[in-house]
């Protein structure tokens, strides 16, 4: 059984495996371990995070599970949540019932930019999202569905990125999740990056060619062209060294995009996700003197940008 949430005694609360990865990758001490315990005070087994620690492991979504001889509570309140979930969906008249395995909910509300802190003494830094902190509550006798109505929302692209790509066809156009007070189901709300003509409110994506390193920045360019009046185009996006270093999970994002780079040709389905950022027209000088136009995304925040690819 795996879980999307745990109590995380360093962090105050209870977090999502996504955010003790970014909590992780924030901090410079690679020996350093997070202690997780089921969300449920009165169970408190401790938990084990799955993925957290690896930079490699862009392909495997972060999770918890129980550690090795450790079992819940007969009465822990999460596992029978996750019975419930488990039954109702192989019940259910969707197509998931082949996917019954499954008890992780979908994220469906993407938060493009986090509420302001009201304490602006606190650093730049630790501004982050404790936002995706929750504090642990006693559970409720689950005869009453307490959690079921409640919204999962999330401020990490890849935690929805990673939903989309679990999901099949049919299943995405069945959930729902909403950007920017935009609410379509998952199916409508990305749009591979040939189509981004057809608004700006979308996650877009597409397959990209071999990353170009430059120095220290890459370049990333969409396989597919888009076509305008006739004329195709391609879509590239430059990630500067700055904009990495300035970035808080600096380490996590460059071994990442290094990683795949050195794959050069050999890099098999390798994608880009975007949100937040629209394709312009831009005209760019060649070696020769001549001109030629392509459209670029200037990505300001590398928390809206999630690159996918095999190992
Ligand atoms: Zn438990």
């Amino acid at each position: 059984m795996t879980f999307d949430k745990a109590y995380c005694k360093e962090l105050g609360g209870n977090v999502t495996a996504y955010k003790a990865r970014r909590e992780f990758f924030a901090q410079n001490d690679l020996d350093f371990k997070f202690s997780f315990f089921c969300p449920d005070e009165n169970c408190n087994v401790e938990l084990t995070g799955e993925n957290i620690y690896a930079i490699g492991k862009v392909k495997h979504k972060p999770h918890f599970r129980t550690k090795k001889n450790c079992s819940h509570s007969d009465d822990c309140s999460i596992v029978e949540e996750l019975d419930k979930e488990a039954k109702s969906i192989d019940k259910g008249t969707t197509t998931a019932t082949a996917h019954s395995h499954k008890t992780n909910k979908y994220p469906d509300e993407f938060i493009l930019k986090r509420p302001k802190k009201e304490n602006q003494n606190k650093s730049e830094q630790s501004d982050d999202d404790d936002f995706d902190i929750e504090p642990r509550e006693r559970r409720k006798s689950t005869t009453t569905p307490t959690n079921d109505s409640k919204p999962h929302k999330t401020s990490y692209l890849e935690n929805v990125v990673d939903s989309y790509e679990d999901m099949n066809e049919q299943e995405r156009k069945e959930a729902y999740i909403t950007l920017n007070a935009q609410r379509k189901t998952y199916h409508s709300t990305f749009k591979k990056i040939k189509y981004f003509q057809d608004g700006e409110n979308f996650i877009f994506y597409g397959e990209i060619e071999p990353i170009k390193v430059y120095g220290d920045n890459y370049s990333i360019t969409f396989k597919d062209r888009v076509w305008i009046d006739k004329k195709p185009y391609s879509v590239n996006m430059y990630i500067t060294d700055d904009l990495i270093s300035n970035y808080r999970l600096s380490r996590l994002f460059r071994e990442s995009i290094d990683t795949l780079a050195k794959q050069g040709s050999n890099s098999k389905n390798a994608r880009c996700y975007f949100v937040g950022s629209y394709p312009k027209l831009k005209k760019i000088l060649r070696h020769d003197g001549g001109l030629y136009t392509v459209y670029e995304v200037i990505v300001e925040n590398l928390d809206h940008l999630v690159i996918k690819f095999e190992e």
